[in-house]
This record gives C-alpha cells, sequence and structure tokens, in this order.
C-alpha cells in the first residue's frame, strides 16, 4: 500500500513538474465559462414566497428529498443524489456523500449541494450514533459537494480540503457560482448558504498525503489534482480497502468534465486502479463493488473524448463538423448526454488545441 502511494507521489511530482502557465490560465478561462453558462435559465425560477427565507444563524430545515442511507459494513454508510443536473425540485440531491462511524467519532465525506441536505444527512447520523462530528472532507469545491459545509462545521466538524482550493474560495468565480445557485436553487440554497473554508489544508505543508485518525480508523488523503479539479482529493481505508474516489469516478451518467485537465484526470484514474481498491465510492452514482471496470468507464469516455476532439484539433477541423461525425454510440445512452455531452466536447476540443500548440 505504501509502495503503491510512493510511486504514485513520484508519478504526481513528475506530472506537476510539468505543468504549463499557459495551460493553467486556460484552466481558468473555462473555469470562468462554465460558471456563467448556467445563470441565464435561472432568471426563469418562478419569485420566492414571501418570507420563505431564514434568519441568519437558525439550523436549516432539513430538506424532504428522498434520502436512503446505505449501510456498508464497517461503520461505513452512504447516500446516493439523483443522476442528474441541480435544481430546485430535486432540491440540488445530484451528488453523493458517505460517513463512517470510527470509534470516537464520525468522519464525513463531502457535504452535499445544499444546507437542507446536509442538515438532513446529519439527522440520519445521529439516528445511528451519538458520537462527535470530527471531520467534514471535501473532495473538491464544487458547489454540488460543498453547500452544506456549514452544517458539519456548526455540529464541530473540523473541515479539511486540499489547499489548492484556495484559489476557488477567494475568486470571482465562486462568488458568481454562488449567485447563481442562490437564485436557481432557492430556497434550498439562499443568502444563508456560504463557501466554507476548510479548518485544516490537506498540502499546505507540501507534503501531497495526510492522515487523519479516529480511535483505531486511519484514512489517507492523497491529492490526486489537477485533474477533475485542482484540489482533488480521494481517501483511501487501508484497514478495509474502501476508496472515497470524489468526482474521479461518475457512475451512471456522462462524467462531467468542465475546466478539468483530462490527461492528467486519466493519469490519476491509472493510479486508482492500479491501487485495487475492494470498494469505490464515486463521487456520482451507485458504490462499485467491481472498481477496475467501473473507473475504466470515466477513464475510458475521458479517453475518447481526447482522441476524437484531439485529432479534430490537429486537423483545423471546425468542432461541430468533428462533434457531429464522433461515434458516440458507447456512451450516448448514458444519463445526462443530452445535457453534458456537448459541453464537455467543446471544452475538450479547447483543450486540445492548447495542449497541441
Ligand atoms: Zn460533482
Amino acid at each position: 500500500m505504501n509502495a503503491l502511494f510512493a510511486a504514485w507521489n513520484q508519478r504526481m511530482a513528475a506530472l506537476a513538474r510539468s505543468c504549463g502557465s499557459r495551460r493553467q490560465r486556460l484552466g481558468m478561462l473555462l473555469a470562468l465559462s462554465i460558471s456563467l453558462l448556467p445563470l441565464s435559465p435561472a432568471r426563469s425560477q418562478p419569485a420566492p414566497p414571501e418570507g420563505a427565507t431564514r434568519s441568519a444563524g437558525v439550523a436549516p430545515e432539513a430538506a424532504s428529498v428522498k434520502m436512503t442511507v446505505q449501510n456498508l459494513g464497517g461503520g461505513v454508510y452512504f447516500v446516493q443524489g439523483e443522476s442528474a443536473m441541480g435544481s430546485a425540485a430535486n432540491q440540488n440531491f445530484i451528488s453523493n456523500a458517505a460517513f463512517v462511524v470510527a470509534d470516537g467519532g464520525v468522519l464525513v465525506v463531502d457535504a452535499l449541494g445544499s444546507p437542507p441536505l446536509a442538515q438532513r444527512l446529519l439527522q440520519e447520523i445521529r439516528r445511528i450514533t451519538p458520537l462527535p462530528l470530527r471531520y467534514a472532507v471535501v473532495t473538491h469545491y464544487h458547489a454540488d459537494h460543498i453547500y452544506g459545509l456549514q452544517v458539519f462545521r456548526a455540529a464541530g466538524a473540523r473541515v479539511v480540503a486540499h489547499v489548492a482550493a484556495r484559489e476557488y474560495i477567494g475568486s470571482d468565480v465562486a462568488r458568481q457560482r454562488l449567485a447563481a445557485s442562490r437564485e436557481e436553487l432557492f430556497p434550498w440554497v439562499d443568502e444563508h448558504t456560504e463557501v466554507v473554508e476548510p479548518d485544516l489544508w490537506l498540502g499546505a505543508d507540501g507534503q501531497e498525503e495526510m492522515t487523519l485518525k479516529i480511535g483505531r480508523s486511519e484514512f489517507l488523503l492523497r491529492h490526486v489534482g489537477p485533474s477533475h479539479t485542482r484540489e482533488d482529493l480521494v481517501v483511501y481505508m487501508p484497514q478495509t480497502g474502501l476508496l472515497f474516489a470524489g468526482d474521479l469516478v461518475f457512475r451512471d451518467r456522462i462524467p462531467f468534465v468542465g475546466q478539468a485537465d483530462s490527461g492528467r484526470w486519466i493519469a490519476a484514474l491509472d493510479r486508482l486502479i492500479a491501487l485495487q481498491p475492494r470498494t469505490v465510492l464515486p463521487g456520482h452514482g451507485p458504490v462499485s463493488q467491481d472498481p477496475a471496470p467501473d473507473l475504466r468507464l470515466t477513464r475510458d469516455y475521458l479517453d475518447h473524448l481526447r482522441r476524437s476532439m484531439g485529432e479534430a484539433a490537429r486537423n483545423l477541423e471546425p468542432f461541430e463538423e468533428a462533434y457531429a461525425h464522433t461515434d458516440w454510440s458507447r456512451f450516448e445512452a448514458l444519463p445526462l448526454f443530452r445535457a453534458v455531452n456537448r459541453m464537455n466536447a467543446y471544452n475538450t476540443y479547447l483543450l486540445m488545441e492548447n495542449e497541441a500548440r
């Protein structure tokens, strides 16, 4: 296990050294374009009812959406969001979260997409254990995984994330995203919803790995970005072979590529495949008890995007033409294909144009 991570360390250090500044600028541009895209449809939401907001400092009502806690054994529990785009109708329950009840406390992985969803998850935790919340680990700072953080912090958890998230947290992109979410997702995300800064940063000391301990349980946090985001981290439990993979792994839907560095995302997935986890908890979609093929599906999708769009970019073929004749048959039956595949392909086309220069 440690040897694997040591090899991983070397590989990731090499990748970090090869990171070019033009590529980083492109990433920022794409991040901005993605964050601005959903702004316009939000205006069509009906006006919120008078007096529907909470007063500041009051714990939110719990979300009423169906949330089934799956007991995976060994004190590990998982909730699975819908395979859908976030909306007020689904209360933004579109991502997964998990918690581990260890001897002496609870560790939560990801915080769901609104304070009411987190409140609901907290109620579920309290049905199972009175033990204190010790940590809320954030796999990455995308809206659907972080807007519940304030609930877990108020309940006593220390928020943990990778230091690469710092740039996003203080950015205009984060502010614009939150402003858009407050409209699109009202009343689940409202003026009391905040982007919470971590209490504990992985990577602040230059180390890309950190172990959190609760009683006899160990949680190995490992930075695997930049890939889906710059700050992606995974949580591995060596004693059980359980891997919380965040949005490095999507199941039962088309991945959201956004401003991802898909080349490094593929490399990170290869490291996860080599780790041979027994069970994988993805950021979206069901738990995988057969991780290799499930990890490979996300990998193959990214690879297909890069090959098809890379060839078009190298041949100076216009995007629309390339998109039209690309064979999408392997992926088009997956949920959200129509909603996100074209945007994923376009972002990859721009990325490949830039990589070809
Ligand atoms: Zn996500």
